[in-house]
């Protein structure tokens, strides 16, 4: 047998990372073309530590863990005619197992792999799971319907009668409460205040808000564009599509692969004239960063991964922010609850938001903890896992209201529904609290 067809399972067997010189490589999932997980699955050394960070392993005795869908997966199916199990489609995508790893496996790159072809292989295109999930994962054709007519579709999906319709039929959790669109789009407003209000030659960034910031919450958009501008930034708005992280979480690799391939392409135009990226959501900052080049190879998507940053992250990384918010006028806020969430925690962010709002005078921002919200995405709104996703974010709750606060703070808008809908507690995106305090809320123009 080859090292190929033999894995040091154990590492007394031998040390994985010279059966590497070796290596040669196996086509393990078809449908994944050209991807090759074997440096990584041989990298396991089955410390189970992923397991213990896993959020719905630990609330579910029937999940086996991220160790069984990644390299344990892996092994059973480099061994012979070996389906992918459905488990697979009760990982959360939250990738709280990639960081927890310390052999770098990259096990969120596995799950989505082995998820798109379980979908593939056992997922009729016919049944009412599939366009459930696809309507989920799609949310953004969603949202362009529902902003053309925001007050009839907010009083649609707020009826209870249509929520327990959906769940009946759907299968969307009737618990849930359906996210409001607003009035006018982030991407209108921009476009009605003309585009951008300061010109740089030298500081140049593009916006990639998501659908939610555009459809939902166009005020974190807005304040993202004001922050900016106030540090002298010129910001760019293209066009994009979703950042594809629900179409991973549901095994729609296909939709995904669309949606990255057009960002990709629109963005590295401009990352080629010398803009950076930054991102609103830590999910879709993730995503550009490490799911797109872990899963494809479209021109520029390295570049664009190695140029896209969390918003604040960047104005920590290149700008004072600390000192202008030393130097801000006293805030009237209310103390914040702030939840970490986990595709922040992923990319080291997690301590940075109570750092910086801690700095303005007439704020507190308590740290509610390491736990994940339990929603993750699309996850917590489909009826089966709503128990789950419950049961998951009890821990956060449960610190939100022991907290000194009396208001949430997060950058995730699903980690939001998740707090709201677990408090009762408005909550609001640590740029809405850092435009208040730089005063820029009201614009330069009227309605700018
Ligand atoms: S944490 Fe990493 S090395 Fe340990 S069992 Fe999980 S995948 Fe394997
Ligand atoms: S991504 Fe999250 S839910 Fe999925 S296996 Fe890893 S830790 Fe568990």
């Amino acid at each position: 047998m080859s090292d190929a067809q033999t894995p040091p399972d154990d590492p007394a067997d031998g040390d994985a990372t010279d059966s590497h010189d070796d290596f040669d490589p196996v086509q393990v999932f078809p449908e994944s073309e050209d991807m090759d997980l074997r440096p990584g699955a041989d990298s396991c050394y089955k410390c189970s530590t992923c397991d213990t960070s896993c959020p719905v392993a630990e609330v579910d005795d029937e999940f086996p863990g991220p160790k069984f869908q990644g390299p344990e997966q892996w092994r059973l199916k480099r061994k012979g005619d070996h389906d992918v199990d459905e488990s697979v489609m009760k990982c959360s995508n939250c990738m709280r197992c990639d960081g927890a790893c310390p052999s770098d496996v990259p096990l969120s790159q596995m799950h989505n792999t082995a998820r798109a072809e379980y979908v593939d292989d056992h997922v009729s295109k016919l049944s009412v799971e599939y366009w459930r999930n696809r309507v989920l994962a799609n949310y953004g054709r969603l949202a362009k319907l529902g902003s053309a007519f925001p007050g009839l579709t907010n009083a649609v999906m707020g009826n209870s009668l249509v929520q327990s319709i959906n769940e009946k039929v759907l299968g969307i959790s009737a618990e849930r409460e359906f996210p409001t669109f607003a009035e006018q789009t982030f991407r209108s407003w921009w476009e009605k205040r003309g585009g951008a209000k300061v010109r740089s030659d030298e500081k140049r960034v593009a916006y990639f808000h998501g659908d939610y910031a555009n459809h939902n919450t166009p005020e974190v958009a807005k304040s993202l564009v004001r922050v900016f501008e106030h540090f002298g930034y010129e910001v760019a708005v293209p066009e994009q599509r979703c950042s594809g992280t629900p179409m991973f979480a549901n095994g729609m690799m296909d939709d995904a692969r669309r949606a990255a391939k057009f960002n990709v392409g629109t963005f590295r135009d401009l990352v080629e004239d010398g803009y950076d990226v930054v991102c609103s959501c830590t999910s879709c900052s993730m995503a550009l960063r490490q799911e797109y080049p872990e899963l494809f190879e479209f021109e520029g998507t390295a570049e664009v991964a190695a140029s896209t940053y969390e918003a604040v992250e960047y104005l920590r990384v290149f700008e004072d922010l600390d000192g202008a918010l030393d130097d801000a006028d006293d805030v009237d806020s209310p103390d914040l609850a702030y939840h970490a969430p986990c595709h922040a925690r992923n990319q080291g962010l997690d301590g940075q938001a109570v750092e910086v709002v801690d700095r303005l005078d007439g704020v507190d921002a308590h740290d509610v903890g390491d736990s994940c919200s339990g929603i993750s995405g699309t996850y917590g709104w489909k009826a089966e896992n709503y128990d789950t996703s419950m049961e998951i974010g009890r821990e956060m709750f449960e610190h939100m209201e022991d907290a000194d606060a009396e208001v949430g703070l997060t950058e995730c808008p699903t980690c939001a529904m998740q707090m709201e809908h677990g408090t009762g507690y408005d909550v609001r995106h640590t740029l809405e609290v850092i435009a208040a305090a730089l005063d820029v809320d009201r614009g330069t123009a009227a309605g700018s």
